[in-house]
C-alpha cells in the first residue's frame, strides 16, 4: 500500500456513487481512513464502507442531508469521536435542478444553494475546529467549470459553484497562518449519474468542445484531490484547480 496518506482522516460529503466514491477508493489506497456522507443511497454506502475496509482502513458512512446547517456540526462531531481526529475535508455533494431563469422556482434556486453552497459553509465552519486543534489541515471544494464560465439553464447552479470559488479563497486567507489549507477543484465534463442523464447528442456535443476530446472519469478528479490533500501540495492554497481536459483554457 502506498503511505502518502496514512494516519490521516478524510471526511469526504457524497460519495455513495461519482466522484465522492471515487476519490473515497483513490484515498483509501493511499492508506487514509474514510469517513463519508450520503443522502438516500443506504445500500450503496454499506457496500462502499465494506469495500474501503478492505484496503485496511478504517471506513465508515453516515447519512446526513448536507443541506441541512445544523446536520453538519453533528456529523463532523460523530467523525472526530469515532476516527479521533479530522486531517481532510472534502466538499463534494452536489445536485443540479436546472432550468431556464423564465421557468426556475424559488425551490428549485434554493435546494441547489442549500445543497451545493451553504453545505460547504457549514461543514468547513465545523471541521475548522480539530483542524485548528491539529494545527494541520486541508479542505477541498469541489467547483465546477460551469462556476468559472456559466452555463444556460444552469444559472442556480452556476452561482452555487462560483460562489465555492469566493468562499475557498477568503477561507484559504483565513486559515492559512494556522496550517489550513483550502483549494478548489472545477471539474470539466465527468462520466457520471449526473451527466448519464444527457443524451448521447448532448454528450459528444460537449466532448466535440474538449481539447483532450474525452469526458473526464471520476479517478481524473480524485488524483487532483490526492495532490491537493497530501504535502506534495504543502505550498498551495486558495486555488482553484480545472480538472476538465482543457476546456477552461
Ligand atoms: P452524483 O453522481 O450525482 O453523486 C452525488 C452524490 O452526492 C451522491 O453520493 C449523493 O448521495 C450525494 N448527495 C446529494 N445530495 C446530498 C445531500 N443533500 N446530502 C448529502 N449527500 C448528498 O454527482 P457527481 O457527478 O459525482 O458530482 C459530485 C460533485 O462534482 C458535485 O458537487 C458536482 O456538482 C461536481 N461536478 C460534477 C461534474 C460532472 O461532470 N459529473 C462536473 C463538475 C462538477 P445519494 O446517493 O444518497 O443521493
Amino acid at each position: 500500500m502506498n503511505t502518502l496518506l496514512a494516519h490521516q482522516t478524510c471526511l469526504i460529503t457524497g460519495a455513495s456513487r461519482g466522484i465522492g466514491k471515487g476519490i473515497a477508493e483513490l484515498f483509501a489506497k493511499y492508506g487514509c481512513n474514510i469517513a463519508f456522507t450520503y443522502r438516500h443511497s443506504v445500500d450503496s454506502a454499506l457496500e462502499l464502507e465494506h469495500a474501503l475496509q478492505q484496503f485496511g482502513i478504517k471506513a465508515k458512512g453516515y447519512q446526513s442531508d448536507c443541506s441541512r446547517f445544523e446536520e453538519a456540526e453533528n456529523v463532523v462531531n460523530q467523525v472526530v469521536n469515532d476516527f479521533g481526529g479530522l486531517n481532510i475535508l472534502i466538499n463534494n455533494a452536489g445536485i443540479t435542478k436546472d432550468g431556464l431563469l423564465l421557468r426556475m422556482t424559488e425551490a428549485q434556486w434554493d435546494e441547489v444553494l442549500n445543497t451545493n453552497l451553504k453545505s460547504v459553509f457549514a461543514l468547513t465552519k465545523a471541521a475548522q475546529k480539530p483542524m485548528l486543534k491539529a494545527k494541520h489541515g486541508s479542505i477541498i471544494n469541489i467547483s465546477s467549470f460551469v462556476g468559472v464560465r456559466g452555463n444556460a439553464g444552469q444559472s442556480n447552479y452556476a452561482a452555487s459553484k462560483a460562489g465555492i470559488i469566493g468562499f475557498t479563497k477568503s477561507i484559504a486567507q483565513e486559515l492559512g497562518s494556522r496550517n489550513i489549507r483550502c483549494n478548489a477543484i472545477a471539474p470539466g465534463f465527468i462520466a457520471t449519474e449526473m451527466t448519464g442523464a444527457l443524451n448521447a447528442e448532448m454528450t459528444q456535443q460537449w466532448i466535440e468542445q474538449i481539447p483532450l476530446k474525452r469526458s473526464g472519469t471520476v479517478n481524473d478528479v480524485a488524483q487532483a484531490c490526492l495532490f491537493l490533500a497530501s504535502d506534495l501540495s504543502s505550498y498551495i492554497t486558495g486555488q482553484c484547480l480545472s480538472v476538465c481536459g482543457g476546456m477552461l483554457t
